[in-house]
């Protein structure tokens, strides 16, 4: 049994009209029972392989991965090892397995039942769900559902290659349970896990696979809490084992996301496994190593993470490249799963056509694996009118009016150190001090307000045009007017304005910027059934016109008090976008740093005192391999900078991170310089206030004391005490008080509630310090 010559590791799940949002949500609502939604989620399976066929996979040859998720992979893996936590025990089946009803419960808590926690799948803005794993987890085979799946493309006339989580992997991703002892690694339990990973190998082999794909992207991070050595030594472990099983199918190991580490890559070679396939494009052809010349290599030289169409004759020339390692085999593979990027080019019609042409979303990628693996097997001749269609349109993107554009440039060619630095700290507190006059331990929100149907309804009768400008502008007033008064009534002492008019934190200024331009259906999974639409930049970026300063305007006009204008900072601009790959993003970032910085400027000059600069994607892009990791923060805390930098002493600029991992980026917060950093803490009551001490964080700072994510309200008195956590541990003066995030996922009553404890919390602290 061969490998094909090309490959795709992954494909969207979610369906090209959010077909699985859809069902699942209805079946969470109740409205569908769980046959309905499995026989949907089957039709999408059957669509989707169809599909890949028809762009020219091949039906019976592996090359069409089975890689469907009602809800996360990490989760599906968890699942079939049986390896749920206790507290989801009792929806354990009589015949000992997992329906889907744990499988949800597991994603989405019920009641007390927290949970897993999520977050973010290596460098991508995809969060899985995180294992809970102890001394005492027992692993058994508890789902038949990748086997059901092979079968079920079997019966359909395909020979699909199921795409599962490794066993290193899974278990690297995992974080020891509550009930684990103190100092326990999930590692650990390798041996344990890799029974039952031999007796799925069996049941997928049985059911009709040929070869299965185990997904270990562990390999190639530095980020985890295991040495690359451990995760090797693993590695070496793990795929012995499943190497030597009897009954299997021929394994191919998946480590995308960077270059796998060089320990990983002789211990993969030297393995018995059959296959292994690499990232290309952020990684390099790796030197020739023991044991190759048995194994099928897949090149991943199509990006999974972008959305260019790119240089394909560069990509071929890599895979011949490759041939020079002695392998049995090349074939062309992409970089990752193609769950990363949206379904279609051809489902965008509003999109420039020059743009279109410049593009490739997943079934555009499918087709050109099927480009070089024709090339693979007849010769570049073979392929060459698209190798060269593609080099044409990379030509025309590099000189098309708006890539490069001389007024851009030439402001960033003249940027100067001074334009990155901010007025002596002392001076501007002295000054903001005196301006501001804020109570010790200030309330405030971090920006949205309850995003409610009937806001979402007036966008959408607006963006159809059912209400004109001027009807949409009244109606955007008066909820700014109503949000200003609820805070006056709750006494909070920092406003917002509430944020009604954006649609997306990035979105929003995405379609206010040059450079950038905007899907209709370009989703891709954020996580379980939720998609966001990441806008394209593909050109130099400008600000033609102020983005917020009416609005902020607007809502400072009705009050006394400090209304912050809020903006969506460079980092996570760049982050929640996908960004043209042919600059470094250093340039792409102080382009956007630029164009915040006159919309600083022009909010100070409007009258607005207090700005906040979100930066929720700082951590989320720090490179995987720490010898990167110096140069990101470089960059992405000198954009933040150049935003921030041009303003007056008396100007308070916050910034806002969305999650509580503090530690990892503790000289990167500090060095964006800002005044004020709001930062999660409430989940772990106020954890990273530790960090925060620990690391004499010397600028304002508001742990979060609300946990925005449920719409449980918490009392005064938990509010209250990771507040007084905050008094006892840090300069009272540098204190703020704050839920965790934004509340534009929140309900009114949950959100009044819980900002009137808020308030009467931080009274309390402030008469005991
Ligand atoms: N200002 C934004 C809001 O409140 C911040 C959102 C975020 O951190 N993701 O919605
Ligand atoms: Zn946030």
């Amino acid at each position: 049994m061969t490998f094909p010559a090309g490959t795709i590791l992954g494909y969207p799940r979610i369906g090209r009209q959010r077909e699985l949002k859809r069902a699942v949500e209805s079946h969470w609502a109740g409205k569908t029972d769980a046959d309905a939604l499995e026989a949907t989620v089957a039709s999408l399976r059957e669509a989707t392989r169809a599909r890949l066929a028809e762009l020219g996979l091949g039906r019976a040859d592996s090359s069409i991965p089975e890689s469907f998720s009602f809800y996360d992979q990490v989760l599906d893996a968890a699942v079939t090892l049986g390896a749920l936590p206790t507290r989801f025990s009792h929806l354990r089946r009589e015949d000992g397995t997992f329906g889907l009803d744990a499988l949800f419960t597991a994603a989405r808590g019920d009641g007390d039942r927290a949970p897993l926690e999520m977050t973010k799948w290596f460098d991508t803005n995809y969060h899985y769900l995180v294992p809970e794993i102890d001394e005492n987890t027992v692993f058994s085979l508890s789902s038949t559902r990748f086997a059901d799946q092979v079968a079920e493309a079997r019966a359909d006339g395909f020979v699909t290659r199921p795409v599962i989580v490794g066993p290193v992997t899974f278990l690297a991703l995992a974080k020891a349970s509550d009930e684990a002892a103190e100092g326990f690694s999930p590692l650990s339990r390798l041996a344990d896990v890799l029974g039952v990973y031999v007796e799925l190998l069996a049941a997928l082999k049985d059911a009709g696979a040929e070869w299965v794909q185990l997904d270990e992207p562990a390999l190639v991070s530095e980020s985890l809490p295991y040495s690359p050595a451990e995760l090797a030594e693993a590695t070496r472990v793990a795929y012995d084992v499943l190497a030597n099983a009897a009954d299997r199918p021929q394994i191919l190991v998946a480590a995308g996301y960077a270059q796998l580490s060089p320990e990983a890559w002789s211990v993969l070679a030297a393995s018995g496994v059959d296959g292994i396939a690499i990232d290309l494009r952020r990684g390099s052809v790796p030197a020739a190593v023991p044991g190759l010349d048995n194994k099928v290599l897949v090149g991943g030289v199509i990006d999974g993470r972008n959305i260019w169409r790119g240089d394909l004759a560069g990509a071929f020339d890599t895979l011949e490249e490759l041939r020079a390692l002695g392998t049995a085999q090349v074939a062309a593979g992409t970089t990752t799963s193609l769950q990363h990027v949206p379904h279609d080019v051809a489902d965008e019609t509003q999109l420039h056509p020059r743009l279109v042409s410049w593009l490739a979303f997943a079934d555009q990628k499918v087709a050109q694996i099927v480009t070089l693996a024709a090339g693979l097997v007849d010769g570049r001749e073979a392929i060459v009118g698209e190798l060269d269609a593609a080099t044409a349109a990379l030509a025309d993107r590099a000189v098309a009016p708006g890539v490069r554009v001389d007024a851009v440039r030439a402001r960033t060619a003249a940027l100067h150190t001074d334009d990155f630095v901010r007025g002596n700290e002392e001076e501007r507190v002295a000054a903001q001090d005196a301006a501001l006059a804020l109570p010790v331990l200030p309330t405030t929100t971090i920006g949205s307000f309850p995003q409610t149907g009937e806001i979402r309804k007036a966008r959408a009768a607006h963006a159809r045009g059912e209400i004109d400008d001027a009807a949409y502008d009244e109606f955007l007033k008066a909820e700014i007017s109503r949000v200003i008064d609820l805070q006056h009534d709750l006494d909070i002492d920092v406003l917002v304005h509430g944020e009604a008019e954006r649609n997306d934190m990035v979105q929003y200024f995405a379609e206010l910027l040059d450079g950038f331009a905007v899907t209709q259906n370009g989703w891709v999974q954020s996580y379980g059934s939720r998609a966001t639409r990441p806008s394209l930049l593909w050109g130099d970026v400008s600000r033609p016109a102020p983005m917020t300063v009416r609005w902020a305007e607007y809502a400072q006009s009705l009050s006394e008090k400090h209304v912050k204008g809020m903006l969506t900072g460079p980092v996570t601009i760049l982050a929640w976008s996908f960004v043209r790959d042919d600059q470094p993003l250093a340039e792409t970032a102080n382009q956007a740093g630029l164009a915040l910085r006159d919309e600083i400027a022009d909010l100070e000059n409007a009258g607005i005192a207090i700005i906040q600069v979100d930066e929720p994607a700082l951590r989320e892009l720090l490179p995987l391999k720490t010898a990167d990791q110096a140069a990101y923060l470089d960059w992405s805390v000198g954009s933040f900078r150049l935003a921030t930098a041009g303003v007056a002493d008396a100007t308070q600029i916050h910034t806002h991170l969305c999650y509580s991992e503090f530690a990892v980026v503790i000289d990167a917060i500090t060095a964006l310089d800002a005044d004020v950093t709001s930062i999660e803490a409430a989940r772990s009551r106020g954890e990273v206030i530790d960090d925060i001490r620990d690391a004499g964080f010397p600028h304002g700072v508001g742990p979060g004391v609300w946990d925005i994510h449920s719409p449980r309200v918490p009392s005064v008195d938990e509010q209250e005490s990771i507040l007084q956590r905050a008094a006892d541990a840090l300069p009272h003066k540098l204190i703020w008080a704050n839920p965790d995030c934004g509340l534009k996922t929140r309900g009114y009553d949950e959100t009044v509630e819980s900002l009137r404890n808020l308030v009467a919390a931080t009274k309390n602290v402030r008469e005991k310090i």
